[in-house]
């Protein structure tokens, strides 16, 4: 990295030791699970350019961006909707929280046992190695799982501009009602920061910014559910991951444009993998950057995985927003209605989570499911018990993980994912 982005780096006040740290770590984990793969895509080289400017380039740009005056929201969750976000001429980027960083001083602030994600945005900043964190005008945390929500009471004497958001538990009307306002009071509060008042016409381009995004990323999906799969499971998680980042529209260019290569493996009968290999689906928790541990051992034990039902894949961005709204008001309705309908654990009760996964084992014909949960995550690991036992009831595979970001339990989690591999080729 360029001198310039040192002293970018430490205007944000990011340490500058301790960032390097990350870096190294984030560059070999990279290195050795996405570079060393083979048969990749062509347009992947778009992918290991972001990330090779993940702290770079990109944060160079969004603070050009601030420069300009326009605001940086930093998000958590994918309930915080963009469509608002940009409309209210700012910028929306996710906060990754996929690695363990300064565990020691985190454990002084939460109970030792609380999820790996809620540490990790923790571990960020205390740490100071996370630009985009200290780039953001606001910092936005929702009220979904517990750990959460109490977490936010102390983030907040972390964080100045902490902007909590009330979240329904329940599909309801009472929950839909809660969510609906609070999209109001936050699109209030963005008016407030940005200054530009969301007109129809800025928010229509926003939702169709967004949608075009996601119909991108349906559209890498939908080529999974070919077999041979042409494109590895490592690589289309790592463009869901890099949409929390990167500027919309050129992301959505990439996107297609991988798409068009993988149409034409499609139509030659080419896979990713020389063999024919049994193909898996991961349902859970969100797998954020450099959270890479699960989808590594998985394709190096000989699966393929197939489709993501996890907020970084298709449980964040399968519902397209309604755009035909001819209000702001019409459009904030398509808004909650669009976001109403993310079936998050979080929620109770969750059933359309259990349909969904397994739509999506038969539309992405997967062979066996892998039930991902962070350890301490309530809401994912008691529900992998329902999960597992309604894909056990139409005899489909799973097997549930429960892990963390440590390194400790690799020979384990290999060992046993192996068996579950040689099960299904069985
Ligand atoms: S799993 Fe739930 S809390 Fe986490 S990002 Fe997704 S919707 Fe938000
Ligand atoms: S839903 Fe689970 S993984 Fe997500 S923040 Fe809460 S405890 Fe952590």
């Amino acid at each position: 990295m360029s001198e310039n982005y040192r002293s970018m780096w430490s205007d944000l006040g990011l340490d500058l030791d301790a960032h390097d740290i990350l870096m190294n770590l984030v560059g070999n984990a990279y290195q050795a699970t996405f570079l060393s793969q083979e048969n990749r895509p062509d347009g992947m080289s778009y992918f290991d350019f972001v990330m090779s400017e993940v702290h770079g380039l990109r944060i160079k740009e969004l603070l050009d961006e601030k420069e300009a005056g326009r605001k940086i929201i930093g998000s958590y969750c994918v309930f915080v909707p963009e469509e608002i976000v940009l409309a209210a001429n700012a910028t929306l980027v996710g906060l990754c929280s996929g690695a363990d960083f300064a565990t020691e001083e985190v454990e002084k602030l939460l109970p030792r046992n609380t999820c790996a994600l809620i540490k990790s945005a923790f571990g960020f900043k205390i740490g100071k190695v996370c630009p985009y964190l200290e780039a953001a005008d606001m910092v936005v945390g929702e009220n979904t799982c517990d750990g959460k929500k109490k977490a936010y009471e102390s983030f907040g004497r972390l964080v100045d501009n902490l902007y909590v958001m009330d979240l329904p538990q329940m599909k309801s009307g009472e929950g839909r009602a809660l969510l609906k306002a609070e999209y109001h009071r936050f699109k209030k509060e963005l008016e407030g920061l940005t200054g530009v008042l969301i007109t129809t016409e800025s928010l229509k381009n926003g939702i169709r910014t967004v949608n075009a995004k996601r119909a991108a990323l349906h559209r890498l999906s939908s080529l999974r559910k070919h077999a041979p799969s042409p494109i590895s499971g490592l690589d289309s998680l790592l463009a869901n991951q890099v949409a929390f980042y990167d500027n919309p529209a050129r992301f959505t260019e990439s996107v297609n444009k991988i798409c068009d290569e993988l149409e034409k493996r499609v139509s030659d009968g080419t896979g990713v993998f020389p063999e024919k290999r049994p193909r898996l689906l991961i349902s859970g928790c969100p797998q954020a950057i450099p959270n890479w541990k699960l989808p590594a051992i998985i394709e190096s034990s000989g699966a393929v995985i197939v489709g993501e039902e996890s907020c970084v894949g298709e449980r964040g961005v399968r519902n397209l927003t309604d755009d035909s709204g001819d209000t702001v008001d019409a459009m904030m309705e398509a808004i909650v209605d669009r976001y109403f309908q993310v079936d998050c654990a979080i929620f109770t009760p969750n059933s359309e989570r259990l349909d969904h996964i397994q739509e999506m084992v038969a539309a992405y014909r997967a062979d066996g499911v892998i039930h991902y949960g962070l350890q301490f995550c309530q809401p994912y690991l008691m529900e992998s018990i329902p999960v597992e036992r309604a894909l056990k009831e139409k005899n489909i595979p799973c097997l549930s993980i429960e892990t963390d970001y440590s390194m400790e339990d690799v020979g384990q989690l290999q060992t046993r994912i192996e068996a579950f591999v040689e099960q299904i080729s069985g």
